[in-house]
């Protein structure tokens, strides 16, 4: 392997026309010997998550319909990367911003929304995912601004059948591809996805993912939900879990579809701390730097490579980059001063720091 030569992608006329196709990535060191791994890595959207394909089409769609006039604002509850995603699209196309986000989630995720131009309101922990949401809602209600919906809105599958299935699609033409591996926040991934594969190649078996302590979807029981599809009560199997940007606490929408169209064949239980392990080794021996849930995508799919068959091929989503977790758990014990032994390399030689 060397440095490619290349042409360049091209000349761009927007940020905006560079979301999506993403590269699809081999694992050399860290994967089974017989078994073939690949990850989808998202962190190449311009804003470093799968949600700009989100962003863009909520927007876009919106404009479409007319529902959104230009210069006025859009809000959202969102745990981060939609908010990051939404910010980007917004600032290239000059709509006002505004976030709800619950306190508990990573200072830098607030601090990147606010840089990229939006305005970020904190909910309480306590009130979680149904908090923030209650807070976007009234203050769209109250102002006349344009809600984006992320959970219930048809253009979130929308765009991963149209762009992330095509890309898988594209990607193993005419070769084998036995396992899909997701996990959830709003389902749009899986949903979108599903309905492709489904069609297109039936032989692909599909698994979902959640979070160990707040398996929801595992419980069986359904939020309430009103008649804009909304949740109107918290799950009650829902724990604060450290996968950020997976499941909230409640079944979205958006997700149902893939529940009702049986979308998925397996759902397999995940411990975050897999996920930051597995998030952690991605990082120090393939070079691949993806957060929590990538992490915790990864670690299904090794658990899935290890009663597949020899020969079999899996395909993992990576939803973002890790650089989106530099104050949370999987940054916990990297040190900020010299170790011993980095110490004992620095004294090493002659110019050495005492
Ligand atoms: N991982 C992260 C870090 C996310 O932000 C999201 C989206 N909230 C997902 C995974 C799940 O994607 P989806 O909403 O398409 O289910």
């Amino acid at each position: 392997m060397s440095v490619r030569q290349t042409e360049g992608r091209g000349l761009f006329e927007s940020i905006l026309d560079t979301v999506g196709d993403t590269p699809t990535v081999r694992i050399n060191r860290i994967a089974p010997k017989d078994v073939t791994i690949y990850v989808k890595f998202e962190a190449f959207n311009p804003a470093g998550s799968v949600k700009d394909r989100l962003a863009l089409n909520i927007i876009e769609g919106a404009e479409r319909r007319g529902e959104l006039k230009p210069g006025q604002t859009v809000v959202e509850a969102t745990s981060g990367n939609t908010g990051i995603g939404l910010a980007m699209v917004c600032a290239a196309k000059g709509y006002p911003l505004v976030v709800t986000m619950a306190d508990s989630f990573s200072i830098e995720r607030r601090r990147l929304m606010r840089f990229l131009g939006a305005k970020v309101v904190l909910t309480p922990r306590t009130a979680k995912g149904f908090g923030m949401y209650q807070k976007a809602k009234e203050l769209a209600e109250a102002n006349g601004w344009f809600l984006a919906s992320q959970f219930e809105t048809a253009d979130n599958a929308e765009i991963h059948e149209n762009t992330t299935a095509r890309e898988i699609i594209s990607d193993f033409n005419g070769k084998k591809l036995d396992y899909f591996v997701t996990g959830y926040g709003t389902g749009g991934t899986v949903s979108g996805v599903g309905r492709v594969l489904r069609k297109e190649r039936p032989e692909t078996k599909i698994i979902l993912t959640e979070p160990a302590n707040a398996a929801l979807v595992a419980s069986g029981y359904i939020n309430t939900r009103n008649d804009s599809h909304q949740p109107t009560e918290g799950h009650p199997e829902f724990q604060p879990h450290p996968i950020q940007g997976w499941t909230p606490d409640f079944i979205p929408w958006v997700l149902q579809e893939a529940m009702d169209g049986n979308y998925y064949d397996e759902l397999l239980p995940v411990a975050g701390a897999d996920g930051i392990e597995w998030s952690r080794r991605l990082a120090a021996e393939e070079g691949i730097f993806t957060g929590i849930s990538g992490g915790s995508t990864f670690a299904v799919s090794m658990k899935v490579a290890e009663s597949a068959p020899d020969g079999s091929v899996i395909l993992c989503m990576l939803p973002d980059t890790g650089e989106r977790y530099l104050s949370t758990p999987l940054f916990e014990g990297i040190a900020e001063d010299m170790t011993d032994e980095e110490v004992a390399l620095s004294q090493s030689t002659p110019s050495h720091q005492l």
